[in-house]
């Protein structure tokens, strides 16, 4: 997958592309991550990137022009039809859904806005789509950008080394993932459940589904809601 992101900070992405689990994809070479400043469009010896917002009032907007050059530039480096998305507060909220079904396009175009946002035209005329990771607001889009290239880089086949694992991941299968335990056998007063140092798999499978189901209930109902329960999740959950 080609992601390429329009920012005024571009450094800032190396948080994503250089370490951990997506750094390591980006170094697999399955997912590509591009650059596209804003900055670079500009033609003023400031190198201007604001501008004053009709209406008056507090703060800046995005300056149009720049922005408008880095969105075309980042379509030419991912030379692809790709999804143009402008993280904002206002947009859709981005879920675990979400990043599965953005896992499967060829390429996306994630554009951070800085200052008090962009103007309201070039949104309607350049942006597909705006999504927002949370109801609150960030100081710039790259923090929402980096959520979204880490959730939906997870996504992609052959980037998780244990596939098994991301299957028991938190909201993959409508659940929130089991408790763990690593050594010690005893912390803090507190031991390992018995049926984890059994070695009977099915046993600890089933404990661990017993769990999921559990923890959902009690601190997620609402993704239980709508959800059709298989046979054994219904006996486990009335256990
Ligand atoms: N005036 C805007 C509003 O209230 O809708 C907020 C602008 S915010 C200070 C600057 C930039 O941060 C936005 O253009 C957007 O790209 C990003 N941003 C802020 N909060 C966000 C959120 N919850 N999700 C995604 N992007 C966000």
């Amino acid at each position: 997958m080609q992601i390429a992101v329009v920012s005024l900070f571009p450094e800032m992405f190396d948080a994503v592309t250089a370490y951990g689990v997506t750094g390591r994809a980006v170094k697999l070479g399955l997912v590509r991550v591009s650059h596209s400043n804003p900055r670079d469009f500009t033609v003023d010896k400031h190198r201007t990137v604001d501008d004053r917002p009709y209406g008056g009032g507090p703060g800046m907007l995005m300056k149009i022009d720049p922005l408008r050059q880095a969105i075309a530039a980042a379509k030419e480096q991912v030379r692809a039809q790709a999804r143009v998305v402008y993280l904002s507060p206002q947009g859709q909220r981005f879920d675990h859904r979400k990043a599965v079904e953005m896992a499967q396009e060829e390429a996306l175009i994630l554009v951070a806005g800085r200052y008090e946002g962009v103007d309201e035209r070039l949104i309607e005329t350049e942006v597909d789509e705006e999504l927002s990771i949370g109801d609150y607001v960030l100081s710039g889009g790259e923090l929402a950008a980096m959520v979204v290239i880490d959730a939906v880089t997870r996504q992609l086949p052959g980037v998780l080394g244990h596939g098994a694992s991301a299957e028991e991941d938190s909201y993959v299968n409508g659940l929130l993932d089991c408790p763990h335990y690593t050594r010690p056998e005893a912390f803090a007063g507190r031991v390992v459940p018995d049926v984890l140092l059994s070695g009977d798999h099915e046993k600890i499978r089933r404990w661990r589904l017993k769990q999921a189901l559990g923890r959902t209930y009690e601190r997620r109902p609402d993704l239980l809601q709508g959800r059709v329960m298989t046979p054994e999740e219904q006996e486990l959950l009335a256990d």
